[in-house]
């Protein structure tokens, strides 16, 4: 660790909580918290160009990482940092997101921060999504910077709420008034859209941001629902996918699906992916419930997550899994989304890369993946598609 530049030398090995312990023990942290966390390792977060939720701080991580040490069949790359080299393309940029399939990281330089002295959460309810969207683009576009901005959709903050342990005794009387409360100013948490935001950072940073902030989302007719309810969203970040197996038991499909894009087209893209969610389910015979959410927000755009849900047809499942999913992403191409950001293209969506990037940009690619792996022996079938 170089503490006076706020670095740290790292073997990617390293799983996503032992990382921080280590570093949290010593006054830093990464600041990268994919849902995934619990078990993904800091390589497979750089080989898949991955976003954790306090990201609008800290950043993705292409954005933490300073430079790579890479073992490829044709020999060891080592990129040179931003100091040392401030010309020509990135070859850092060329080896992240690579998927294992140019080499495999052995050593990651990482942007490091200190750890936040303080840490408040927010929740706000909106009247609907679509006025969240508008107070979360003022926010980004304002350069405040939240860790974390969460934007449930009315479905999504239907869901949060329903399936929400009740608070008993005196919070539970608290909840009561606080909902009757809504109603009395003619909102509900039954069609809004809730917005959860952490603050992270020196007591005055915290502060200033959070009133900053608030004072936006009031603009947009939010109402303040407080910290304990985005207390426990904070609580539950990690558990969500650990209903997909147990779903799955009960004869029900549950996946996930991003797509990321500007805030112009946002709005339409939105309203048009959950209509091809829903018609594409229709086509097979299924009734979907699909949960939206906004994240990765940034100055010119978000990242739409979709999580869907519908049961499950015996011996039909992974057919009528292929064709939701198809729908999502064809119908995500066309209204000119991101496919996958963050999550990585793997085998699925391997298709789907080559018409993003165009022949010449795809063959660009292929042209590095072909100098340092002749043989291809690395991860062949991901990324890039069989010969
Ligand atoms: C439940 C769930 C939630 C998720 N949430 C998020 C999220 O919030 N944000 C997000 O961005 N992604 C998310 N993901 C996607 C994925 O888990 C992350 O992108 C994560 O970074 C992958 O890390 P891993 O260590 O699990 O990698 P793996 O899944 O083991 O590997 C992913 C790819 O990276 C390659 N790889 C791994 N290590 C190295 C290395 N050292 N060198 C070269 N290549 C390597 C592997 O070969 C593979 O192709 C989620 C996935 C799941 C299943």
């Amino acid at each position: 660790m170089d503490e006076l530049a706020q670095v740290a030398s790292i073997e990617p090995g390293i799983w996503g909580p032992e990382l921080e312990n280590y570093l949290n023990a010593r006054g830093w942290t990464l600041g990268h918290f994919p849902q995934s966390f619990e078990f993904s390792t800091l390589g497979g977060w750089i080989a898949t160009r991955s976003a954790g939720f306090a990201s609008t701080k800290y950043g993705t991580i292409e954005t933490m990482t300073l430079g790579l040490r890479m073992a490829t069949p044709a020999g060891m790359i080592e990129t040179q940092s931003a100091q040392e080299n401030s010309v020509g393309p990135s070859l850092l940029q060329l080896l992240i997101g690579s998927e294992g399939a140019l080499g495999v990281i052995t050593r990651a330089t990482m942007r490091i921060r200190a750890l936040s002295k303080i840490a408040n959460y927010r929740a706000m309810l909106f009247g609907t999504f679509a006025d969240g969207v508008a107070a979360v683009r003022d926010i980004v576009q304002s350069d405040l910077a939240p860790a974390t901005i969460q934007l449930l959709d009315e479905e999504d903050t239907r869901c949060f709420f329903a399936f929400r342990k009740q608070a008993r005794g005196l919070q539970g009387l608290v909840e009561t008034t606080e909902s009757r409360m809504l109603s009395t100013l003619g909102k509900s948490i039954e069609q809004g859209a809730l917005l959860i935001l952490g603050f992270e950072g020196d007591a005055y940073t915290v502060k200033v941001t959070e009133n900053h902030v608030l004072a936006i989302c009031q603009d947009h007719g939010a109402f303040d629902l407080g910290a304990r309810i985005a207390h426990a969203w904070f609580r539950d970040r990690f558990e969500s996918p650990y209903l997909r197996d147990a779903l799955m038991d009960h004869g029900v499909m549950m996946d996930t699906f991003e797509t990321a894009t500007t805030w112009g087209n946002l709005e339409l893209g939105y309203q048009k992916l959950t209509h091809a969610l829903s018609q594409a389910a229709q086509e097979v015979g299924a009734r979907i419930l699909v949960l939206t959410h906004l994240s990765q927000c940034r100055r010119e755009g978000a990242t739409l997550g979709v999580t869907f849900l519908a049961p499950i047809t015996p011996h039909q499942e992974i057919n009528h899994w292929e064709h939701i999913q198809r729908a999502a992403i064809e119908c995500s191409i066309d209204h000119g989304g991101a496919i996958a950001p963050h999550s990585g293209v793997g085998y699925e969506y391997a298709f789907w890369l080559q018409q993003k990037l165009g022949a010449l940009g795809y063959d660009t690619l292929l042209s590095l993946k072909k100098r340092l792996d002749p043989k291809n022996i690395m991860n062949p079938g991901k990324l890039f598609l069989p010969a």
